[in-house]
Protein backbone atom coordinates (compact mmCIF):
# COMPACT_ATOMS: atom_id res chain seq x y z
CA UNK A 1 0.00 0.00 0.00
CA UNK A 2 3.13 2.07 -0.12
CA UNK A 3 1.88 3.61 -3.21
CA UNK A 4 -0.63 6.18 -1.91
CA UNK A 5 2.13 7.66 0.68
CA UNK A 6 2.18 11.24 0.23
CA UNK A 7 -0.94 11.75 -1.63
CA UNK A 8 -3.12 14.18 -0.24
CA UNK A 9 -6.35 13.32 0.12
CA UNK A 10 -9.68 15.41 1.40
CA UNK A 11 -12.55 13.15 2.27
CA UNK A 12 -16.03 15.14 3.97
CA UNK A 13 -17.30 13.05 6.53
CA UNK A 14 -19.99 12.28 9.22
CA UNK A 15 -20.03 10.20 12.11
CA UNK A 16 -20.24 6.17 11.97
CA UNK A 17 -19.79 5.92 8.10
CA UNK A 18 -17.68 8.80 7.33
CA UNK A 19 -15.01 7.65 10.38
CA UNK A 20 -15.44 3.99 9.34
CA UNK A 21 -14.29 5.37 5.74
CA UNK A 22 -11.46 7.07 7.22
CA UNK A 23 -9.81 4.07 8.44
CA UNK A 24 -10.00 2.54 5.00
CA UNK A 25 -8.39 5.91 4.08
CA UNK A 26 -5.54 5.78 6.50
CA UNK A 27 -4.71 2.39 5.77
CA UNK A 28 -3.49 3.07 2.32
CA UNK A 29 -1.09 5.58 3.69
CA UNK A 30 -2.74 8.69 2.25
CA UNK A 31 -1.86 11.55 3.67
CA UNK A 32 -5.89 12.36 4.52
CA UNK A 33 -7.59 15.47 5.87
CA UNK A 34 -10.94 15.44 7.07
CA UNK A 35 -13.65 17.87 6.90
CA UNK A 36 -16.13 16.99 9.86
CA UNK A 37 -20.04 17.80 10.02
CA UNK A 38 -20.61 19.52 12.71
CA UNK A 39 -24.56 20.18 12.45
CA UNK A 40 -25.36 17.90 14.90
CA UNK A 41 -22.92 20.00 17.61
CA UNK A 42 -25.39 20.82 20.48
CA UNK A 43 -25.40 22.09 24.38
CA UNK A 44 -26.44 19.70 26.66
CA UNK A 45 -26.16 19.73 30.73
CA UNK A 46 -23.48 22.40 30.28
CA UNK A 47 -21.28 20.35 27.75
CA UNK A 48 -20.29 21.05 23.97
CA UNK A 49 -20.94 17.65 22.44
CA UNK A 50 -19.69 17.53 18.37
CA UNK A 51 -20.93 13.39 18.00
CA UNK A 52 -19.50 13.26 14.58
CA UNK A 53 -15.61 14.65 15.20
CA UNK A 54 -16.11 12.62 18.51
CA UNK A 55 -17.24 9.06 16.48
CA UNK A 56 -14.25 10.21 14.20
CA UNK A 57 -11.88 10.66 16.77
CA UNK A 58 -12.00 7.60 18.61
CA UNK A 59 -12.96 5.40 15.97
CA UNK A 60 -9.31 6.30 14.57
CA UNK A 61 -7.88 6.79 18.03
CA UNK A 62 -8.93 3.51 18.89
CA UNK A 63 -11.36 4.44 21.43
CA UNK A 64 -14.96 3.52 20.13
CA UNK A 65 -17.15 1.49 21.33
CA UNK A 66 -17.21 -0.69 18.17
CA UNK A 67 -20.62 -2.29 19.16
CA UNK A 68 -22.63 0.87 19.37
CA UNK A 69 -20.85 2.94 17.08
CA UNK A 70 -20.05 5.75 18.85
CA UNK A 71 -18.78 6.78 22.37
CA UNK A 72 -15.92 5.08 24.48
CA UNK A 73 -15.30 1.35 24.83
CA UNK A 74 -15.65 0.12 27.99
CA UNK A 75 -18.18 2.72 29.35
CA UNK A 76 -19.66 3.59 32.55
CA UNK A 77 -22.72 5.51 33.18
CA UNK A 78 -23.04 6.41 36.72
CA UNK A 79 -23.12 10.11 35.72
CA UNK A 80 -26.08 9.72 33.55
CA UNK A 81 -28.11 7.46 36.05
CA UNK A 82 -27.29 10.22 38.64
CA UNK A 83 -28.58 13.15 36.15
CA UNK A 84 -31.83 10.11 35.62
CA UNK A 85 -32.28 10.68 39.34
CA UNK A 86 -32.43 14.06 39.46
CA UNK A 87 -34.90 13.50 36.58
CA UNK A 88 -32.45 16.17 34.65
CA UNK A 89 -33.50 16.56 31.13
CA UNK A 90 -32.46 15.49 28.33
CA UNK A 91 -33.00 11.94 29.57
CA UNK A 92 -32.80 10.73 25.94
CA UNK A 93 -29.20 11.73 25.62
CA UNK A 94 -26.77 9.28 26.83
CA UNK A 95 -23.00 10.43 27.87
CA UNK A 96 -21.28 7.53 29.29
CA UNK A 97 -18.41 8.27 32.53
CA UNK A 98 -15.51 7.98 30.01
CA UNK A 99 -16.90 10.28 27.32
CA UNK A 100 -17.84 13.73 30.04
CA UNK A 101 -13.84 13.37 30.72
CA UNK A 102 -13.33 14.55 26.79
CA UNK A 103 -16.30 16.41 26.82
CA UNK A 104 -15.55 18.25 29.92
CA UNK A 105 -12.00 19.27 28.42
CA UNK A 106 -13.54 20.37 25.22
CA UNK A 107 -15.90 22.77 27.35
CA UNK A 108 -13.57 23.79 29.39
CA UNK A 109 -11.60 25.60 26.59
CA UNK A 110 -14.77 26.70 24.52
CA UNK A 111 -15.50 28.74 27.12
CA UNK A 112 -11.61 30.13 27.69
CA UNK A 113 -12.50 31.11 23.89
CA UNK A 114 -10.42 28.22 21.66
CA UNK A 115 -12.12 27.68 18.64
CA UNK A 116 -13.67 24.28 18.06
CA UNK A 117 -10.38 23.59 15.30
CA UNK A 118 -7.87 24.40 18.18
CA UNK A 119 -10.10 22.14 20.47
CA UNK A 120 -9.81 19.35 18.28
CA UNK A 121 -6.18 19.34 17.95
CA UNK A 122 -5.82 19.46 21.39
CA UNK A 123 -7.92 16.24 22.35
CA UNK A 124 -6.08 14.55 18.82
CA UNK A 125 -3.17 15.10 21.06
CA UNK A 126 -3.91 12.01 23.22
CA UNK A 127 -6.01 9.91 20.44
CA UNK A 128 -3.69 10.93 17.36
CA UNK A 129 -5.96 9.42 14.46
CA UNK A 130 -3.24 9.72 12.00
CA UNK A 131 -5.86 11.65 10.06
CA UNK A 132 -6.28 15.67 9.94
CA UNK A 133 -9.39 16.03 11.40
CA UNK A 134 -10.89 20.22 10.91
CA UNK A 135 -14.20 20.96 11.81
CA UNK A 136 -15.95 22.14 8.58
CA UNK A 137 -16.14 25.87 10.65
CA UNK A 138 -15.46 27.26 13.69
CA UNK A 139 -18.74 28.77 14.03
CA UNK A 140 -21.81 27.92 15.07
CA UNK A 141 -23.92 25.98 12.74
CA UNK A 142 -27.00 23.47 13.79
CA UNK A 143 -28.98 21.51 12.23
CA UNK A 144 -32.39 22.24 12.85
CA UNK A 145 -35.94 19.56 11.62
CA UNK A 146 -39.35 21.25 10.77
CA UNK A 147 -42.18 18.68 12.10
CA UNK A 148 -45.33 18.69 13.31
CA UNK A 149 -45.76 17.38 16.87
CA UNK A 150 -48.50 18.16 18.98
CA UNK A 151 -50.58 19.81 16.72
CA UNK A 152 -48.19 22.23 15.70
CA UNK A 153 -45.11 22.88 13.20
CA UNK A 154 -42.33 23.63 14.94
CA UNK A 155 -38.37 23.11 14.45
CA UNK A 156 -36.40 20.59 16.92
CA UNK A 157 -32.84 20.47 16.93
CA UNK A 158 -31.55 17.63 14.27
CA UNK A 159 -30.60 15.42 17.67
CA UNK A 160 -33.59 15.56 19.40
CA UNK A 161 -35.28 14.43 16.00
CA UNK A 162 -32.76 11.72 15.54
CA UNK A 163 -31.96 10.03 19.03
CA UNK A 164 -34.94 11.22 20.72
CA UNK A 165 -37.84 10.62 17.91
CA UNK A 166 -35.51 8.13 16.20
CA UNK A 167 -36.59 10.09 12.97
CA UNK A 168 -40.50 8.63 13.55
CA UNK A 169 -41.39 11.86 13.13
CA UNK A 170 -41.55 12.81 9.43
CA UNK A 171 -38.97 15.90 8.88
CA UNK A 172 -41.02 18.79 6.71
CA UNK A 173 -37.71 20.44 6.26
CA UNK A 174 -34.14 21.12 7.57
CA UNK A 175 -32.61 24.46 8.48
CA UNK A 176 -28.78 24.86 8.55
CA UNK A 177 -28.96 27.55 11.35
CA UNK A 178 -26.24 29.57 10.62
CA UNK A 179 -24.85 28.12 7.67
CA UNK A 180 -25.05 31.28 5.80
CA UNK A 181 -22.94 33.46 8.11
CA UNK A 182 -20.41 30.89 8.83
CA UNK A 183 -17.04 30.92 7.43
CA UNK A 184 -15.42 27.41 6.45
CA UNK A 185 -12.90 26.62 9.31
CA UNK A 186 -9.34 27.12 8.90
CA UNK A 187 -7.37 25.16 6.16
CA UNK A 188 -10.83 23.59 5.23
CA UNK A 189 -10.54 24.88 1.63
CA UNK A 190 -6.60 25.20 1.14
CA UNK A 191 -6.66 21.22 1.87
CA UNK A 192 -9.56 21.26 -0.81
CA UNK A 193 -7.61 23.57 -3.59
CA UNK A 194 -4.65 22.09 -2.99
CA UNK A 195 -5.40 17.92 -2.42
CA UNK A 196 -4.52 15.35 -5.43
CA UNK A 197 -8.64 13.86 -4.95
CA UNK A 198 -11.47 15.10 -2.75
CA UNK A 199 -13.80 12.35 -1.84
CA UNK A 200 -17.25 12.29 -0.07
CA UNK A 201 -17.46 9.53 2.57
CA UNK A 202 -20.87 7.34 2.22
CA UNK A 203 -22.01 9.78 4.66
CA UNK A 204 -25.64 10.86 5.19
CA UNK A 205 -26.33 13.00 2.38
CA UNK A 206 -28.56 15.37 3.92
CA UNK A 207 -27.49 15.90 7.39
CA UNK A 208 -23.58 14.49 7.09
CA UNK A 209 -22.30 16.11 3.61
CA UNK A 210 -25.07 18.08 2.35
CA UNK A 211 -24.74 20.04 6.11
CA UNK A 212 -20.86 20.81 5.09
CA UNK A 213 -21.74 21.74 1.36
CA UNK A 214 -24.05 24.37 3.01
CA UNK A 215 -20.98 26.60 4.77
CA UNK A 216 -19.93 29.38 2.25
CA UNK A 217 -17.22 28.29 0.14
CA UNK A 218 -17.01 24.77 -0.13
CA UNK A 219 -19.17 23.77 -2.59
CA UNK A 220 -17.29 26.60 -4.96
CA UNK A 221 -14.34 24.94 -3.70
CA UNK A 222 -14.90 21.44 -4.87
CA UNK A 223 -16.26 22.60 -8.32
CA UNK A 224 -12.86 24.49 -8.78
CA UNK A 225 -10.28 22.21 -7.62
CA UNK A 226 -7.55 20.52 -9.80
CA UNK A 227 -8.17 17.23 -7.93
CA UNK A 228 -10.81 14.83 -9.04
CA UNK A 229 -14.04 14.52 -7.26
CA UNK A 230 -15.48 10.78 -6.08
CA UNK A 231 -18.26 9.70 -3.94
CA UNK A 232 -19.60 7.12 -2.44
CA UNK A 233 -22.75 6.37 -2.19
CA UNK A 234 -24.21 5.66 1.40
CA UNK A 235 -27.32 3.79 -0.02
CA UNK A 236 -27.20 0.28 -1.18
CA UNK A 237 -29.83 -1.66 -2.78
CA UNK A 238 -32.60 1.12 -2.24
CA UNK A 239 -32.05 1.24 1.39
CA UNK A 240 -29.21 2.59 4.18
CA UNK A 241 -27.25 0.83 6.02
CA UNK A 242 -27.83 1.15 9.67
CA UNK A 243 -29.16 4.28 9.89
CA UNK A 244 -32.30 6.40 8.72
CA UNK A 245 -31.21 8.27 6.28
CA UNK A 246 -34.25 7.65 4.13
CA UNK A 247 -36.21 9.65 6.40
CA UNK A 248 -33.55 12.53 5.06
CA UNK A 249 -33.72 12.31 2.10
CA UNK A 250 -37.40 11.96 1.52
CA UNK A 251 -37.82 14.97 3.50
CA UNK A 252 -35.68 17.19 0.31
CA UNK A 253 -37.60 14.86 -2.23
CA UNK A 254 -34.61 12.50 -2.96
CA UNK A 255 -35.39 8.75 -3.71
CA UNK A 256 -33.30 6.38 -1.36
CA UNK A 257 -31.46 4.80 -4.34
CA UNK A 258 -27.79 5.47 -5.24
CA UNK A 259 -28.61 6.55 -8.70
CA UNK A 260 -30.76 9.64 -6.99
CA UNK A 261 -27.99 10.61 -4.07
CA UNK A 262 -25.59 10.82 -7.18
CA UNK A 263 -27.64 13.00 -9.70
CA UNK A 264 -28.29 14.93 -6.21
CA UNK A 265 -24.51 15.66 -5.69
CA UNK A 266 -24.77 16.28 -9.27
CA UNK A 267 -21.84 16.60 -11.86
CA UNK A 268 -19.17 19.49 -11.78
CA UNK A 269 -18.83 19.56 -15.35
CA UNK A 270 -22.68 19.28 -16.86
CA UNK A 271 -24.71 21.30 -13.82
CA UNK A 272 -24.50 24.37 -12.39
CA UNK A 273 -23.99 23.57 -8.68
CA UNK A 274 -22.81 19.81 -9.56
CA UNK A 275 -20.06 18.66 -7.47
CA UNK A 276 -18.67 15.33 -8.67
CA UNK A 277 -16.62 13.51 -11.23
CA UNK A 278 -17.50 10.26 -10.36
CA UNK A 279 -20.01 8.02 -8.51
CA UNK A 280 -19.24 4.96 -6.84
CA UNK A 281 -22.29 2.32 -6.38
CA UNK A 282 -22.37 -0.89 -4.70
CA UNK A 283 -21.98 -4.18 -6.90
CA UNK A 284 -25.53 -4.41 -8.28
CA UNK A 285 -26.71 -1.05 -7.97
CA UNK A 286 -26.80 0.95 -11.29
CA UNK A 287 -26.72 4.56 -11.39
CA UNK A 288 -27.26 7.06 -14.40
CA UNK A 289 -25.84 10.46 -13.56
CA UNK A 290 -25.03 12.79 -16.63
CA UNK A 291 -21.57 13.74 -16.35
CA UNK A 292 -20.25 11.56 -14.10
CA UNK A 293 -17.87 8.32 -14.30
CA UNK A 294 -20.00 5.62 -12.39
CA UNK A 295 -18.47 2.59 -11.29
CA UNK A 296 -19.98 -0.37 -8.87
CA UNK A 297 -17.72 -1.83 -6.29
CA UNK A 298 -18.47 -4.14 -3.00
CA UNK A 299 -19.46 -0.85 -0.96
CA UNK A 300 -19.76 -2.91 2.31
CA UNK A 301 -17.23 -1.36 5.05
CA UNK A 302 -17.44 -4.71 7.00
CA UNK A 303 -13.71 -4.72 8.43
CA UNK A 304 -10.28 -2.34 7.23
CA UNK A 305 -9.75 -4.27 4.42
CA UNK A 306 -12.36 -4.03 2.76
CA UNK A 307 -13.08 -0.50 3.10
CA UNK A 308 -9.11 -0.18 1.94
CA UNK A 309 -10.21 -1.54 -0.85
CA UNK A 310 -12.97 1.18 -1.31
CA UNK A 311 -10.84 3.79 -0.89
CA UNK A 312 -8.44 2.60 -3.55
CA UNK A 313 -11.14 2.46 -6.01
CA UNK A 314 -11.89 6.22 -5.24
CA UNK A 315 -8.59 7.17 -5.48
CA UNK A 316 -8.15 5.59 -8.14
CA UNK A 317 -11.38 6.80 -9.91
CA UNK A 318 -10.10 10.62 -8.88
CA UNK A 319 -7.08 10.10 -11.36
CA UNK A 320 -4.73 9.94 -8.98
CA UNK A 321 -1.11 8.52 -10.49
CA UNK A 322 0.32 6.93 -8.35
CA UNK A 323 2.85 5.32 -10.98
P1 LIG B 1 -23.63 9.59 11.30
O1 LIG B 1 -23.23 11.03 11.36
O2 LIG B 1 -23.16 8.80 12.49
O3 LIG B 1 -25.07 9.38 10.96
O4 LIG B 1 -22.77 8.96 10.14
P2 LIG B 1 -22.52 9.35 8.63
O5 LIG B 1 -23.40 10.44 8.16
O6 LIG B 1 -21.06 9.51 8.44
O7 LIG B 1 -22.88 7.99 7.94
C1 LIG B 1 -24.18 7.47 7.95
C2 LIG B 1 -24.38 6.73 6.64
O8 LIG B 1 -23.37 5.74 6.51
C3 LIG B 1 -25.70 6.02 6.56
O9 LIG B 1 -26.54 6.72 5.68
C4 LIG B 1 -25.34 4.63 6.02
O10 LIG B 1 -26.11 4.32 4.88
C5 LIG B 1 -23.88 4.76 5.65
N1 LIG B 1 -23.14 3.53 5.88
C6 LIG B 1 -22.93 2.92 7.06
N2 LIG B 1 -22.23 1.77 6.88
C7 LIG B 1 -21.97 1.68 5.54
C8 LIG B 1 -21.30 0.72 4.71
O11 LIG B 1 -20.75 -0.29 5.17
N3 LIG B 1 -21.25 0.99 3.36
C9 LIG B 1 -21.84 2.10 2.81
N4 LIG B 1 -21.74 2.27 1.49
N5 LIG B 1 -22.50 3.01 3.58
C10 LIG B 1 -22.56 2.80 4.90
CA1 LIG C 1 -23.89 12.84 12.54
Amino acid sequence: MEAWHGVKVVALVGGVGGARFLQGLKALGAEVTAVVNTGDDVWMHGLRICPDLDTCMYTLGGGIDTERGWGREGESWTVKEELAAYGAEPTWFGLGDRDIATHLIRTRMWRAGYPLSAITEALCDRWQPGVRLLPMTDDRVETHVVVELDGETKAIHFQEWWVKHRAGVPAKSFAFVGAENATAGPGVLEAIAEADAVVLAPSNPVVSIGTILNVPGVRDALRKTDAGVVGLSPIIGGKPLRGMADACLDAIGVETTAEAVGQHYGSRKCSEDGILDAWLVHTGDRADVPGVAVRAVPLLMSDVDATARMARAALELAGVDVG
